[in-house]
């Protein structure tokens, strides 16, 4: 059934005696949150790396899935563009070059690349570019050199069938400062799932698996929820979700681009 999540709906709902739970998970474009009267304030925070991404949709290609290709400590020559092809010092403290994901299915192909942050030269080089042909063509490299067998090859003519950033810019991780919260007057505890309450700038590929994360809290949260006793125990269980999903952000911050991208 297709249900529109409005504040008419929200007035429909019987008022029973024990506090019901409305779970939000209405994406990064949302308003629930507002029906609801829960605050939009999000937290900003640098993943402390930078990165960019591109899509290519071929319509001659089969909507398959395709299992991921990773790739490392990729260098790009950027000579054509004046910057020298000299390698700086290898820093031990910043893993070098670059990390790039290819996924999706033949038809759309998704590709990420990211990198820690660091002042290197290159860095700071696309990262402040003006020249949006520069991150096109080390897209277009990095497809042909690391793209399965079966699948073509972009030429120029099949360039235009590819969108990427512009240049190379710092992941940042939004959360919601609030995402869980008790309606008293209406009995109503709400908590808010998946991109509705945490949002990165920079596509991983693995959006779903961050959404999944907050959900391990949930069972408990509804189970403290329905047996709760009085409000105190209400409010303890909001406390609790809420905690887990700054641990969820934190963790991300300290390891989910690791995980995703650099390994
Ligand atoms: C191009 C692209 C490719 C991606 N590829 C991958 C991938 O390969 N693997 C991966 O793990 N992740 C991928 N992601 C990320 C993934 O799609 C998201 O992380 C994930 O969909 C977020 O789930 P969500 O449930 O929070 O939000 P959404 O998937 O955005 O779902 C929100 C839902 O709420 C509905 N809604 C909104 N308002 C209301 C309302 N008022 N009432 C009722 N319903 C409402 C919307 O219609 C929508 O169905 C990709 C993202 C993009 C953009």
């Amino acid at each position: 059934m297709d249900l529109l999540f409005t504040e008419d709906y929200l007035r429909r709902i019987p008022g029973p005696d024990w506090p019901r739970i409305i779970v939000v998970a209405d994406g990064s474009c949302g308003e629930s949150c507002s029906v609801l009267g829960i605050s939009s304030d999000y937290i900003v925070e640098s993943c402390n790396a930078y990165g960019a991404n591109a899509t290519i949709e071929r319509l001659d290609q089969r909507q398959v899935p395709t299992p991921e290709i990773k790739a490392h400590s990729l260098y790009f020559d950027l000579s054509a563009y004046g910057m020298d092809a000299v390698r700086e010092p290898r820093n031990s403290a910043v893993k070098p070059g670059f990390h790039l994901k290819i996924y999706g299915t033949f038809r759309n192909r998704y590709m990420a690349l990211a990198c820690p942050a660091s002042d290197s030269k290159m860095v700071r080089f696309l990262r402040h570019t003006a020249n949006s042909a520069i991150m096109k063509n080390i897209f277009h490299q990095s497809f042909n050199a690391y793209k399965t067998d079966i699948e073509p090859r972009l030429n120029d003519l099949t360039l235009h069938h590819m969108q990427c950033s512009r240049r190379l810019f710092e992941i940042m991780l939004s959360h919601r400062r609030v995402n869980a919260a008790y309606i008293e007057g209406d009995n109503v505890a709400v908590t808010i799932e998946g991109e509705a309450a945490r949002v990165l700038n920079f596509d991983t590929g693995c959006g779903v698996n961050l959404g999944l994360r907050g959900l391990e809290a949930l069972g408990t949260f509804i189970y403290k929820t329905a047996t709760a006793l009085d409000q105190n125990d209400v409010f303890e269980a909001l406390s609790a979700k809420i905690q887990h999903s700054k641990q969820v952000a934190e963790t991300f911050r300290q390891t989910g681009l690791a995980s995703t991208m650099f390994e």
